[in-house]
């Protein structure tokens, strides 16, 4: 069996605390890490590191866990470039544009949509993103929902039906005979390529009575919960998805106090409901940022995600994201970080990922700077030098 010893580290993010690590990261210094069979299975002072067929110099760079990007639409076709620059000019956004990308998606091929599946996924990872849930959501009809999974099952196993993603074209003025069909038919058909059902619980959007409907029968269908919720403005997501289980609500830009005590109250469950924030799509649409600090001081346990799709926030880079969380959500550098891997796969009900220990899977990256503080610190650079997926190299060195 291939070994392969990471050395020479700056500094190590483990998100282990309790393994002697320094702060709620779990930082550790002048140690190593070996990876075989795609695992982390030991990692110690380098002095006293196994020898290992194979070795890679960090070069006294931080090396962390992947990123674990909980919310993403990659499934599309054309793109929203001309609605970015007219809402830039001074248009809101409303989430009206979902249908134009739905009309390009149900035209594209399999071929189309999958080569801009792989690109976006490539491009994630090159910026450290070694675990990325994928929606459906711009097929909306019960052949298109299904083929937008299927492909997204291709690159991940994170796959959600989010057929309830907004009320396409032809059931304008029938909500009810749409969310029937997500229910029905389209559930049916998308299922086996899912792990999670999700809703757009927004007005204009779903309600509390549809959301709650298609999230109970995906629930039943073997599916987990997540949610769009608390968007664009105040509503009953956030609550309903802790009722229900929810992993994960997310946006959750407008809440009120009893949404804020109903997210803190699951944190200290086994199974708590983690709040998503996603500040690239209110950088893209010049939209007020949620309250971080308002979660994280009611004890909320607080995810970051790229929202990547082509509408309101078109950007893959979770350093980007955690650059945006520090400088305009005031959570710390730490918290960011911790939020952008521990905090996502926490979201995905992932216990294999998003920290370093021995037995979890070797998704790591290594920084060309020596402290996780340079991905806030240094916002736009491209610091991610190499990345580690199963333990296999991502980028050449
Ligand atoms: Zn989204």
């Amino acid at each position: 069996m291939s070994s392969l010893l990471v050395d020479n580290i700056g500094e190590l993010v483990t998100n282990v605390p309790a393994a002697g690590g320094d702060g709620p990261l779990g930082l550790r210094r002048g140690v190593a890490l070996l990876v075989e069979a795609g695992r982390v299975v030991w990692i110690g002072p380098a002095r006293y590191a196994p020898a290992a067929d194979r070795r890679i110099d960090a070069e006294g760079g931080a090396v962390l866990p992947g990123f674990v990007d909980s919310h993403a639409h990659l499934v599309f076709a054309g793109d929203r470039a001309a609605e970015f620059a007219a809402r830039m000019a001074g248009e809101p956004y409303t989430g009206g544009g979902i249908r134009t990308t739905v009309g390009a998606t149900r035209a594209a091929s399999d071929d189309d949509l999958r080569d801009t599946v792989h690109r976006l996924r490539d491009e994630a990872m090159r910026q450290g993103t070694t675990t990325m849930e994928i929606k459906s959501g711009y097929g909306l009809t019960v052949a298109d929902e299904a083929r937008s999974l299927r492909i997204a099952a291709e690159v991940t196993a994170e796959t959600t039906f989010l057929g309830a993603h907004v009320v396409p074209a032809e059931y304008a003025g029938r909500p009810d005979d749409y969310v029937g069909l997500v229910c029905g038919p389209m559930l049916t058909a998308a299922a086996p390529y899912a792990r999670w059902v999700d809703v757009f619980c927004e007005r204009g959007a779903f309600d509390a009575d549809h959301t709650r409907a298609i999230l109970t029968v995906g629930q039943a269908a073997g599916l987990g919960l997540r949610l769009h919720a608390n968007q664009l403005g105040p509503g009953p997501g956030v609550r309903l998805g802790v009722e229900l289980g929810a992993a994960s609500v997310d946006h959750c830009t407008h809440l009120s106090d009893v949404d804020v005590d109903a997210l803190a109250g699951s944190a200290t469950t086994t199974d708590p409901t983690v709040a998503t924030l996603l500040p690239g799509a209110e950088f893209s649409t010049r939209s007020p940022y949620p309250d971080a600090r308002r979660l994280l001081d009611a004890g909320v346990t607080v995810a970051l995600a790229t929202d990547c799709n082509p509408g309101s926030s078109y950007t893959s880079s979770m350093p980007f994201c955690v650059a945006l969380a520090v400088r305009e959500m005031r959570m710390t550098p730490a918290e960011a970080v911790w939020a952008a891997t521990a905090g996502g796969a926490r979201a995905l009900r992932r216990t294999d990922v998003g920290a370093l220990r021995p037995g979890v899977r070797a998704d790591l990256m290594i920084l060309d700077a020596p402290s996780h503080l340079h991905l806030a610190y240094r916002p736009g650079v491209p610091l991610v030098r190499q990345v580690l997926h199963n333990g296999v190299p991502q980028c050449r060195l």
